[in-house]
């Protein structure tokens, strides 16, 4: 094989846009920056519009309308609206935490056409410690009430860490109760919150493996009635996942403010140029944008990515995670047993996995720590 130039290779398939960093959550493995955005620098209906339109005309197919809170906008069912509009699929992302029947409704009258509900554990101490939020419970329970009477589909998301990974088959059974017809069990992914709080979510490799076995034997059970959609831990993996897709190749990730990301945790890179739909067309960023460009393709890597054979199945992995482990974004993912920090990093994490309780550091405006 020889190395791939850094073109864009085909449309993205879906623009993820993180419409606020406000949310009344603050759940420990938040993949949001530190430094969150503030509410001022948040661009304006009328340019998610253009966005909206100009990714259509670039060929996505779907927009997820994210955050922090997505609904904390006032203007969601607006912003909703220009969506559909523009011919896209929309999916909803939200803590289901806030959202009145009022609300609802005007968002199915916009043209919404998926909800994702997260829920933090499957019983109410659980659920509202690990989201930081007393009466979450009950408020989520009552949105994937009105999600599945709307007859719209509904998927549940469950960010999976050490205090709630014995959940993992309840979690199944209450995406069955609420009528969900798609489970995303998503073990944590250690950027933002996440990193800054390892040490009190890591889980044991042993507990891990039998929540994927216990997800592996439910799929073929319940086959036609729910789906199981699985994130494995990078840390206890032989080979990385792919991030993103692969850097600038399938998604596009819209910050509050507007700086398109080609993953939600790719500022953590120093020194690379995002640049901003305020002042370039979404073809333009996806085409030629220089952080788009930074890692796209094959050209980049080094040895043992450079010559493998699944340099084009996982792209050598996540660029914020190996500057993050290996101190270099350009290096293979230590998630990978080809890298030379794979063993530290497995080392680590079964340390971490024994500590007891750990301070957390809730996801917050409050702390105005700098990334
Ligand atoms: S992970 Fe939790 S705190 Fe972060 S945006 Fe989602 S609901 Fe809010
Ligand atoms: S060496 Fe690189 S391309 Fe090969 S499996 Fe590991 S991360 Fe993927």
């Amino acid at each position: 094989m020889t190395a791939h130039a850094p073109l864009p290779p085909a449309p993205p398939i879906g623009v993820l846009v993180e419409l606020t960093h406000r949310c009344p959550l603050g759940c420990a493995y938040c993949s949001n920056p530190l430094a969150l955005e503030r509410p001022a620098a948040e661009i304006d209906t009328q340019t998610w519009a253009r966005v909206f339109s100009e990714a259509a005309a670039l060929g996505a197919l779907h927009v997820h309308l994210s955050g922090g809170e997505p609904t904390a906008r006032r203007d969601i069912a607006a912003i909703t609206r220009a969506a559909a509009e523009a011919g896209l699929y929309t999916n909803l992302i939200t803590s289901g935490v806030g959202v009145s029947e009022k609300l609802w409704g005007e968002l199915v009258a916009s043209g919404l056409d998926h909800a994702q509900l997260s829920f933090q554990g499957t019983d109410k101490a659980t659920n509202d410690r690990y989201g930081h939020y007393e009466g979450a419970w009950e408020k989520k329970r009552a949105f994937a009430a009105m999600v599945t009477n709307a007859g719209l589909p509904l998927t549940i998301n469950a960010v999976i860490h050490r205090g709630n990974l014995h959940q993992v088959g309840a979690f199944i059974e209450l995406a069955l109760e609420l009528g969900a017809r798609r489970l995303e069990v998503a073990h944590t992914q250690y950027y933002g919150w996440a990193l800054a709080n390892r040490a009190a979510l890591m889980p044991p490799k042993a507990e891990v493996m039998d929540a994927i076995a216990l997800v592996e034997a439910a799929r073929p059970r319940l086959s036609g009635q729910l789906v199981i959609d699985m994130v494995v831990p990078d840390y206890y993996a032989r080979y990385p996942k792919p991030c993103a897709g692969g850097w600038g190749r399938v998604a596009i990730n819209i910050s509050p403010s507007g700086k398109a990301l080609p993953c939600h945790a790719a500022e953590s890179i120093p020194g690379l140029e995002f640049w901003n739909v305020k002042d370039h067309s979404l073809a333009e960023i996806w085409r030629d944008s220089p952080a788009f460009r930074a890692f796209r393709g094959t050209d980049w890597m080094r040895e043992p990515c450079r010559s493998c054979e699944r340099r084009e199945i996982d792209w050598g992995g996540c660029r914020c995670q190996a500057l993050a482990l290996a101190g270099d974004a350009a290096a293979t993912d230590p998630a990978c047993h080809k890298s030379p920090h794979h063993a530290g990093i497995e080392a680590m994490a079964a340390a971490e996995a024994k500590t007891g309780p750990s301070a957390i550091r809730w996801r917050s405006y409050k702390e105005k720590v700098e990334a």
